[in-house]
């Protein structure tokens, strides 16, 4: 994409590009997606792009969706093919973020041809198919060696009654192979019907795979007679790619991802979208479907001449303590605009609170000189204590803005000198640009993770309802009692205060679980 930097005469058209959104995992996004997804001006994404990906959007991007989905307002084609003609007359960088592979079926190719029509510049961002990495999820290689030498991909959604169908059943059965379709799972009677019509086997493997790569995903196997009374039974809804051919049975062996600790497991991520995926991309790699619902955003402090005044005097103290990573970052920004010499940090020591705060300071190439086992403030005092005579100490702690006042108050018990400075404001987060709020209302989820005090408050302030059975983890005892005097029920305590240690302990409670669901 172009940089923005470069000069655009005014009445220079926009560009549109039509990338490729991947099946549902984020992992499965390319790095050129990312790239124009985090440099657009607009953004128009289909029902089946994981809306998480939005997450990477400037905060000022337009934002459009165009649905797609059944029953649900949504623009039509001829709408789409106009709006981004428009927004890119009005000189935009324009985003179409389409399911899987833009080329793919879903109408990729009629739209790359009404924005040449109109005479717009384009580009295509190829993406991971649905086809092919929705059978892969599932543990079905499209191919192998000893089972097929081609593979088909065919749309479902033409109704084989259909005197003009433009598929071919009697071709296709000859053809054999693996063949993948996408679209019409609700059809699946009358496909399979004529599949058995002309001849195919009637106990040729097929495998449903739904919502593929997402946390969601669900597998369903039978044989061409069976699967659509299968289907049905299950009430197997899309949107699913079902794979028909002998690689079906490999599954048996190679399934790998509903296999995984959180498989099926809907986890909420309520820290800020930058902190947030740390812990997401954890939780999804142990198989969970994440919701990131950020309750809380970091923002400059309310005065922030004061708290660069202390940066500048940093040096001039015995201690900096650093309360969170977020602290650290807000601080160091600020001394590198004031200095541009590390050293004119001094021989102050510096404390931190927590692995994730220690880990930032350690990335300045700093050292750190104390930093207690416990990630509490009540233990950071005792460390002190430790250290020795703290009267007259000069210590400047480091912190966001209204957060618990009992660190400096029993280091001033002590004789300290304690100068705070407020590095940073939490706020609440106003915006729903993934429209996780409304993902949450509609689908529920099994469990919220709280990972501070302001985390659990401002996500009751949003005034959602709560989801039925949706259990809490929460990181350690304080946000626990946040949570519990709001009236809440932990059912999961970290017993590491960290992100590591909130992660053990979802995965030990899931365990537990599902042993305890087996005896049952
Ligand atoms: N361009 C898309 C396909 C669009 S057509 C691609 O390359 O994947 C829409 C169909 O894609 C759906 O009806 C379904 O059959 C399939 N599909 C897309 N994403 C899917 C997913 N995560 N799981 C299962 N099927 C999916």
């Amino acid at each position: 994409m172009e940089s923005k930097s470069k000069s655009k005469s005014k009445d220079e058209d926009g560009k549109v590009y039509l990338v490729g959104a991947g099946p549902g995992d984020l992992g499965l996004v390319t790095l050129r997606a990312k790239e124009c997804i985090e440099q657009a001006d607009v953004i128009v994404y289909d029902h089946l792009a994981n809306p998480e990906m939005l997450g990477w959007a400037r905060d000022n991007a337009e934002i459009i969706y165009a649905g797609k989905k059944a029953g649900e307002h949504s623009l039509s084609q001829q709408e789409i093919n106009a709006l981004l003609a428009k927004k890119a007359r009005e000189g935009k960088q324009i985003v179409r973020l389409k399911g899987g592979d833009p080329f793919v079926f879903g109408r990729g190719a009629e739209e790359a041809k009404a924005i040449v029509d109109a005479g717009i510049e384009f580009e295509i961002v190829p993406g991971i198919t649905s086809a092919i990495a929705g059978p892969a999820y599932a543990g079905i290689p499209v191919t192998h060696r000893s089972e097929n030498s081609h593979v088909t991909f065919f749309t479902g959604h033409e109704d084989p009654a259909k005197t003009e169908s433009a598929i071919d059943y009697a071709a296709l059965a000859k053809l054999g192979g693996t063949q993948v379709m996408l679209m019409g799972v609700e059809r699946l009677e009358a496909i399979t019907s004529e599949m058995l019509k002309q001849g195919v086997r009637e106990d040729l493997p097929v495998a449903l795979v739904r919502w593929a790569t997402t946390g969601r995903q669900e597998t369903l196997t039978g044989t061409l007679r069976n699967i659509a009374e299968r289907a049905l039974d299950r009430g197997f809804e899309p949107p699913a790619v079902a794979v028909f051919g002998e690689v079906v049975a490999l599954r048996e062996s190679l399934n790998w991802c509903e296999k995984r600790p959180l498989s099926g497991k809907r986890i909420v991520v309520t820290r800020t979208r930058k902190q947030a995926s740390a812990l997401s991309s954890k939780l999804r790699a142990l198989g969970a479907d994440v919701l990131e619902l950020p309750t809380i955003r970091i923002e400059p402090p309310s005065d922030l001449r004061a708290f660069a005044e202390l940066v500048q005097d940093a040096h001039t103290y015995d201690w900096i303590a650093f309360t969170s990573a977020t602290g650290v970052e807000a601080f160091f920004e600020i001394f590198f605009k004031l200095y541009d010499d590390a050293r004119e940090i001094g021989g102050v020591r510096i404390a931190t609170i927590g692995p994730a705060t220690a880990q930032r300071v350690k990335d300045f190439h700093l050292h750190v000189d104390l930093q207690p086992d416990e990630f509490v403030a009540e233990a950071v005092v005792r460390e002190f204590r430790k250290q020795g005579d703290v009267e007259n100490l000069r210590i400047l702690l480091v912190r966001a803005e209204k957060a618990r006042d009992v660190l400096p108050k029993e280091l001033s018990t002590l004789g300290a000198i304690v100068d705070e400075a407020f590095a940073y404001r939490t706020v609440p987060e106003t915006r729903d640009t993934t429209g996780a709020r409304r993902q949450l209302l509609e689908q529920g989820a099994d469990l919220i993770t709280f990972t501070s005090s302001s985390t659990v408050e401002n996500f009751l302030a949003l005034g959602l309802p709560w989801p039925k059975g949706m259990q809490i983890a929460s990181i350690g005892p304080i946000t626990s009692k946040t949570a519990r005097d709001c009236g809440l029920k932990i059912d999961i305590e970290a017993r590491r205060h960290d992100i590591d240690g909130l992660l053990e302990a979802v995965r030990e409670f899931f365990a537990a679980k599902d042993v305890s669901e087996q005896r049952s």
